[in-house]
Parts: structure tokens; sequence; C-alpha cells
């Protein structure tokens, strides 16, 4: 049953590859005696060995025994050929006769390096052509619990014990419903030894492989909660355990003791893979929701789920093919799936696409293989691992692309907020800088304001409070002269009260103008300290430069005529007081000095400078009229 079921699958997928049947060919000579002890000879099993199908109604279909097969069976030489067989509801027949041709007892095994038939009976017999047992008959097959092969190996192995020049014949019949392999080989202990561990070591490391991707996928879902890993687990382990069937380790290891499941688990894992393909395949290709693509994958995962269930009330043989048609549909729907995926710009479909071709390449090897154009069962063996290697790497691969590809987006969106940011607080600072600028004007212009007079233009009372004390230190650091003038108009309450206001203003403006042209000097300040009087600062002038400095401002101002507004010609005085810093003088002293100076200018008739004594002795004041 288990390989009825394996022959429609393999049926399926020769029609999926287009391939044709090959019959086998037939030679005419004779199968001879195969010398155990050559191995060259037991290299070429096929010469020796010869077979006899019987097809159901034949007498010779009924036997079940070499005893009970008719005299005149029609035995053909397999004359170098594989043995593959097409036909269903035949026995198979092979005989093969061996001799120990040493003079001492020797060991061997005959293999059938084919783990999944469901009747294999061995039997052997003494002589060339005997019918008597020389060993029990071993019968064997999918349909017994696995303990029935004696060896507990996933092939068939039967034990051939020759004594000293012993020739024995060996028969086998198995059933089979359809196509079948029958690879024989005569092999010593130590070769079957070193078979095995070559095996072991390739099988170990495919299964090994591909459950490590698994748990790793696994383990990736579990940290990232990212759904596309867990279903990658998901195919990887439906894979694996596919090909686990497929090559007659679950019966060996899972369920040895049960044919039930030996049968139930191709046609179920047929509904398994399929429903993993899809979902990888829709969460890998984020298809988009909506869409005929997503429809369609639903409606195909829905399906495999149904058809799990039904596999186990169907027949074996409706429910194999109806589950491998499955999977040919999902296998084409996400072909083109990828494809549309691709061309709408999606890259990491273009690896999804490259994985699937691999598959059914894989798919290739494998009907080939089936139907007789890939003769060696272990060679299939390792290719079809190889090609499912090769697509769960390259699907772990374009996994790696997607990942790739996303984290550029990340980078590529988180470069550009940077670059925004760095753009926006470029433009920030400026604005800011501008602004700073502008404060530090405003700040500049309050300054000057606060200590310029806003009638005069000149520097006001508080410029002379704080520049004074200041050059008195300078002085008395320096050594340098410093000298005070203080100037007062003269009578000016009478031009304000016979003029106006305004033009006393005006008048002091011109005052103001006029001190302005005599102090030239850089570091002299014009001051106008009150209403009409003024102070001027004169850093590094002595009293006598003051005094002339003076004279030219009293002259100048005395020779103005100024228009009154009721166009009188009119001309106003001013009167000064000098006093010049001496050592250790504090500045209100000096200020008191200029100002008693000032005043006797105004007691001895005005328009006229007076230069206050230095300490601590009085020396003679000038005075100039
Ligand atoms: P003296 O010769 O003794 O200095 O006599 P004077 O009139 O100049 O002095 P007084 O101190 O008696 O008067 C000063 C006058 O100056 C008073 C006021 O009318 C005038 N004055 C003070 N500030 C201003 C001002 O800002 N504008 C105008 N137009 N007049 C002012
Ligand atoms: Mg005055
Ligand atoms: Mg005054």
């Amino acid at each position: 049953m288990v390989l009825r079921i394996r022959n429609l699958l393999l049926t399926s997928l020769l029609a999926m590859a287009g391939l044709a049947l090959a019959a086998p060919a037939y030679a005419t000579e004779q199968c001879p005696v195969l010398d155990a002890n050559n191995p060259g000879a037991r290299k070429t099993i096929n010469n020796h060995l010869c077979y006899s199908i019987t097809q159901p109604g034949e007498p010779a279909h009924f036997a079940s025994t070499p005893e009970e097969l008719p005299e005149d069976i029609s035995w053909r030489p397999a004359a170098g050929h594989d043995l593959v067989f097409s036909h269903t509801e035949s026995n198979y027949w092979i005989k093969l006769r061996v001799r120990n041709g040493s003079p001492q007892q020797d060991f061997w095994y005959l293999k059938l390096h084919y783990p999944l038939l469901d009747e294999v009976t061995f039997w052997q017999k003494s002589g060339a052509d005997g019918f008597v047992d020389a060993a029990p008959p071993l019968a064997t097959g999918d349909l017994q619990p696995f303990a029935s092969r004696g060896i507990d190996y996933r092939y068939y192995l039967l034990p051939v014990t020759l004594e000293a020049q012993e020739t024995r014949t060996i028969f086998l019949r198995i059933h089979s419903s359809g196509a079948l392999n029958v690879p024989l080989g005569l092999m010593t202990p130590a070769e079957v030894v070193a078979e095995s561990n070559h095996l072991t070591l390739v099988h170990g490391l495919f299964y090994g492989a591909l459950l490590i991707l698994a748990a790793f996928n696994l383990l990736l879902f579990v940290s990232s909660g990212t759904r596309y890993y867990f279903h990658n687990a998901f195919y990887t382990t439906a894979m694996a355990m596919f090909l686990f069937a497929m090559g007659g380790f679950a019966n060996q290891y899972f369920w040895p003791d049960s044919s039930e499941l030996a049968n139930l688990s191709i046609p179920l894992l047929l509904t398994i893979s399929p429903l993993a393909m899809t979902l990888f395949g829709w969460s890998f290709l984020e298809v988009p929701k909506g869409t005929t693509s997503a429809a369609a994958l639903r409606a195909l995962a829905w399906s495999a789920v149904g058809l799990f269930a039904l596999t186990f009330v169907l027949p074996y043989t409706k429910s194999i093919l109806i589950n491998t048609a499955l999977t040919l549909i999902v296998i084409v729907v996400l072909s083109v799936i990828a494809s549309i995926r691709w061309r709408q710009g999606y890259q990491a479909a273009f690896w999804y696409l490259a994985a699937w071709m691999v598959m059914v390449v894989g798919a290739l090897i494998y009907a080939s293989a089936a139907f007789g154009y890939l003769g060696d069962y272990q060679a299939r063996e390792v290719m079809m691992q190889a090609a499912v290697g090769a697509q769960v790497v390259l699907l772990n691969y374009a996994m790696v692309q997607r990942w790739r590809l996303l984290n550029q987006k990340l980078l590529d969106v988180e470069h550009q907020a940077r670059t925004e940011l760095e753009l926006k607080v470029h433009e920030r600072t400026s604005q800011l800088r501008n602004t700073m600028r502008e404060l530090e004007q405003a700040n500049r212009k309050l300054e000057s304001l606060s200590l310029n007079d806003a009638l005069t233009g000149l520097q006001n009372r508080r410029h002379m409070d704080n520049l004074l004390p200041e050059l008195c230190r300078e002085t008395r650091r320096t050594g340098q002269a410093l000298t005070l003038a203080l100037i007062d108009a003269d009578h000016f309450k009478r031009i304000n009260d016979t003029w106006g206001h305004d033009f006393g203003d005006h008048c002091l403006r011109l005052i103001a103008d006029i001190l302005g042209r005599h102090v030239k000097r850089p570091r002299d300040v014009a001051i106008r300290f009150g209403g009409e009087e003024f102070a001027l600062l004169l850093p590094g002038t002595d009293r006598d430069g003051a005094a002339r400095l003076c004279q030219n401002i009293l002259g100048d101002i005395r020779g103005t005529t100024i228009t009154a507004p009721n166009h009188e010609k009119i001309t106003i005085t001013l009167s000064a007081g000098l006093a010049e810093l001496v050592a250790g003088e504090e500045p209100q002293d000096l200020f008191r000095r200029a100002d008693e100076a000032l005043y006797q200018s105004k007691s001895a008739g005005r328009d006229t400078i007076t230069c206050a004594k230095p300490l601590p002795e009085l020396p003679t004041s000038s005075s100039t009229n």
C-alpha cells in the first residue's frame, strides 16, 4: 500500500516533469553464478540477476514460495541493467546464485537499498538450483513491523553465510502495485559498515542542518515575534519530515511498530508540506491583503487543512493523488505570486523564486530517478537532499536579503530624518544668532541712549559719573594730567524767559556744537550734565592747556550771533571753572574745586574762566575776560 502511494506520487511528479517511462531492456544470455569473493563481480551484480514477473491471473501469480513457481517459468537476465519495474499488481521474482569459492566459510549481506517496499520475502536455497532451505526465509516489508527486517537498518539486509565452496540460490519475491526499484548489492560486513558510516554522516549533516535552521528560525520567531520566521521553521521541519519519511527513517525511528502510521505518514505530510509552503510564501512575500494572490493563498491553506482531515477517511490512493495535486498547485501558485511580487519591485522575491527553481530541479531529479533515468537510489536521495538543502539555504538567504533590504530602508528613513533635523537645527541656530545680533544692537543702542543726552547728543551726567572716577584712577597710575572744566551759560534763565524755552533749547544745541567742534582729541569728552551746565573731561591736558581751550570756546560763543525768534540778533556768553587733578585727589574733590572756580567766574562778572588752585598749596588763579 505504501508503495502504491509512493508510486502514485512519483507518477504525479513524472507528469510534472514531462518525462516518459523507460521500457526495461531485456538481454538474452543467462545469468551466471556470482563469485562472492570477487569484489569486481559483486559490483556488477546486475550481470548475475534473473527476474520473472507474474501477472494477476497467471498460475505463477499464486506462488507464495519458490517451490510453488511453475517449472516452465521464464527467467530473464537483468543483463547489467537496474531492475526498474513499472507495472502494477504483479509479483516480482528475482533469482541470484552466489558461490563462495574460498576454502573457508564466509559471510556477506545481500542489500536491497530501497527502503519503502510493501512486501519483500527472501529465501536461501542450497545449490545452484536447489529447493532446500539453507537458511530460514525472511519475510519483511512496510506492511510488517520494522523489527521484521531482522537487522535494524533502513535498507533491507539479508545475512548470507556460505560454507567453503558452497553455491546458494537466493530468491526474492516482491509485491507491488506500482513502479518500483530493486537495487541489489552483495557486500561484505566491512563494506556495509563503511557505507553505513558514510551515509550516517551525510544524513546526520543534512537532517542536523535542517533541524538547526528550523530551531534557529523558531528562536528568531520567539525573540522577534515576526511570523515568517515561524513559517520558515515550520516549512523546514515539514520538508525534513517528508524526506525523513520518504527515506525510510521515519518508519525506522518514529513508528517502527505501526504499519498504519507508516502508510499514513506520507499522505499526511503531503498536506502539511503544502500548508507550510503556503504560509511561509504568504508571509515572506508580504502578499498585500485583499488581493487575488492573498485570496488564492488563503484558499490553498484551508484546502491543505481540509485535506489533512480527509486523509484519515479517504482511501489512500485517492488522498495521495489529491494531496500531490495540491502540492503541485501550491508550487505553481507560489511561483506565480513570487514573480508578480518581484515585478512589483519586491526584491527579496527574486531569491525566493531562485529557491523555488532549485526545488523544481529537485523534483525533476526525483521524478527522473523514480522512472529509471537515474538508477542509483542513493545518488537520487543525495541529489534530492542537495536540492532541498540548497532550497532551504536559499530561502534563509532570501530572508537575510529581506532583512537587509528592510534594514536599508530603515537606515534611509533614519538618515533622511537626521538630515531634516540637522537642517532644522541649523535654521533655528541661524535664526537665534540673528536674534542675538539684533538684541546686541538694541542693547548697544539702549546703552548709548542711556549715556547720551537727548537734546544735544553730548554724553550725559551718568556717563560723567562713570568716566570721571575711571580717569582719576588712570591718572594716578600713569601720572598724566587730567583737567575738568565746568562750563555754564550766563543768565540763561533770561533767554528762556525772553524768547521761550524752544529758543533756549536751540541755544543749548548751539553751545553743544561749539563744544564739540573744540573738543577734538580722541579721549576728550564733552558732557551736558545739567540744564545749561556742561563739563569737559580732558585727560592728558593740564590746567593751562584746558584754559586755552576754554578761552577759545568762550571766544567762539561770544562771537557767534544768534537770531532770536523776533529776528533780534543776540549773543550769549559762557563762564568756566577749571581744576586739574592733583595726586591722590578724589573725583568729588576735583569736581568741587572746578565748581568753586566756576562760581568764582560767575562772581567775577561771567564770560570768564577761573582756574582752581592746585592742592595742597593754592597757586595763583588766572582769569581771562
Ligand atoms: P547764571 O548766569 O548765574 O548762570 O544765571 P542763569 O540764569 O543762567 O542761572 P539759573 O541757574 O538761575 O538758571 C538756569 C536756567 O536755565 C533755568 C532754566 O530756565 C534754564 N534751563 C535749564 N535747563 C534748560 C533746558 O533744558 N532748556 C532750556 N531752554 N532752558 C533750560
Ligand atoms: Mg547759568
Ligand atoms: Mg546753571
